[in-house]
């Protein structure tokens, strides 16, 4: 059986069908912002690996970093003992949050992040209260928090995989997703809906998880950013903590470093996963406040209770700890407003093509939203033929690409795209 019939038969990847499944292209090395196949095809990656490959692949400072530390260990156990990678990037990561985030809780991945902020509110909730019945959730449509359970609870119901799992899912509370953009005029209305449902809903609620400013895989919807001022104002009133995913919005992908800047808003609980490696490997974290954290640890349990096998794996740490001492050596606020402006003006012509709906950038995110929903497999067999690399999900066709991509490359990129849409 050739390697290709092989991946067929027996690989699955993300969301595939074993009987029919999409086509897979063979990747054999990356440089920069280039992808390349194994039959020597050169791709320009706009989807930045799923967001995280933010400098660009085979980095040289990112290697090293790994190679420093491979070189003292992969992997130690974090129960009992602790390294200098995770204490300098925790550093760093609490230097780069709000002001209020004191603790830091390393987990594998962004879904388990979202589990373990989860955990940790009903953990805060049930010893602040003093009882077991505030442990539930309130959301908002269109969400995207991850595959694992409790993640997969709190995504959309409707596109997410509330579908799928039906009744062997925790039922949350969702509002309606804010209908004011990230540019309009605030209209008060907008955050009517969740208001009433955190009221009605208070003594059932640990907490409100949702994305900041920009609602990723559940949509790419960019919202507006008094919501979160308001959603703040509430849960403050009712006791209710705050929980926003920046697992895709930080690290300067909507033009701040995290999204909640453009609010103001300083959350209760945070997650940072994807680009936090540089998109090295996996790796992600969970902020809280003292408040949070002493909470917790004054409850029934006493403390945290999780506790992953792979916690602060130190060759994560050390390319994370690079990743971000990178980009604190760049100007990164004007970085991404050039490239903002660059996607937009490229992107720009797709609004008057009929088949498009709407067309949006924010930050390093470039939208082209369709009429109607992209067949996956055709669309990338064009894109492979055109030398890039985009892969669209429902109706959205849209670029994340690494901040490094160079003007020539981005405009090859949108280019060929919007070629394809066209
Ligand atoms: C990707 C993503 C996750 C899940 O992260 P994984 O590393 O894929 O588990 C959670 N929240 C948001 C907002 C994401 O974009």
């Amino acid at each position: 059986m050739n390697a290709n019939d092989f991946d067929r038969e027996h690989l699955w990847h993300p969301y595939t069908s074993t009987i029919n499944p999409l086509p897979t292209y063979e990747v054999d090395h990356c440089e920069g912002c280039t992808i390349v196949l194994a039959d020597g095809t050169r791709l320009i990656d706009g989807m930045a690996s799923w967001w995280c490959e933010i400098h660009g692949y085979n980095h040289p400072r990112l290697n090293a970093a790994v190679e420093r530390q491979l070189a003292k260990m992969s992997h130690v156990m974090f129960g009992g003992l602790t390294h200098r990678p995770a204490i300098e990037l925790g550093r760093k990561l609490l230097e780069l949050a709000p002001k209020s985030m004191n603790n830091v809780f390393y987990a594998d991945s962004g879904s388990v992040a979202t589990e373990v902020a989860m955990k940790m509110a009903v953990q805060a909730a049930t010893s602040r209260h003093g009882s077991h019945r505030r442990t539930n959730f309130a959301t908002i449509r269109s969400g995207y928090h991850g595959d694992t359970w409790n993640a997969m609870s709190v995504c959309d119901p409707v596109t997410g995989m509330h579908g799928a799992f039906g009744t062997a899912l925790p039922v949350r509370y969702f509002a309606p997703s804010p209908s004011v953009t990230f540019w309009s005029e605030w209209d008060a209305s907008d955050f009517e809906p969740m208001e009433r449902l955190l009221r009605d809903h208070v003594d059932e609620l640990a907490g409100v998880i949702l994305e900041p400013i920009v609602q990723g895989a559940g949509g790419m919807r960019f919202y507006h950013p008094q919501y979160l001022r308001e959603l703040r104002r509430v849960c403050d009133e009712l006791g209710i903590y705050l929980i926003f995913d920046e697992i895709a919005t930080g690290f300067w992908r909507t033009g701040r470093c995290f999204a909640a800047e453009h609010a103001g808003v300083e959350p209760d609980i945070m997650m940072v996963g994807k680009g936090l490696t540089g998109g090295y490997m996996t790796l992600s974290a969970v902020m809280t406040t003292k408040d949070v954290a002493d909470t917790i640890s004054r409850g029934e349990a006493g403390v945290m209770m999780h506790g992953p096998t792979f916690m602060a794996n130190p060759l994560a740490c050390a390319v994370a700890l690079e990743s971000l001492t990178m980009l604190g050596e760049q100007d990164m606020a004007s970085r991404i407003s050039s490239l903002e402006a660059k996607i937009k003006k490229l992107i720009a012509p797709a609004a008057d093509f009929a088949s498009v709906a709407d067309v949006r950038t924010l930050g390093a995110i470039g939208v082209v939203e369709m009429k109607q929903p992209v067949n996956v497999g055709i669309f990338q067999a064009e894109c492979v033929k055109r030398g890039i690399w985009v892969r669209p999900f429902g109706r959205n066709v849209y670029i994340m690409p690494p901040y490094v991509i160079s003007d020539s490359e981005l405009e090859t990129l949108v280019g060929q795209m919007l070629e394809i849409i066209r």
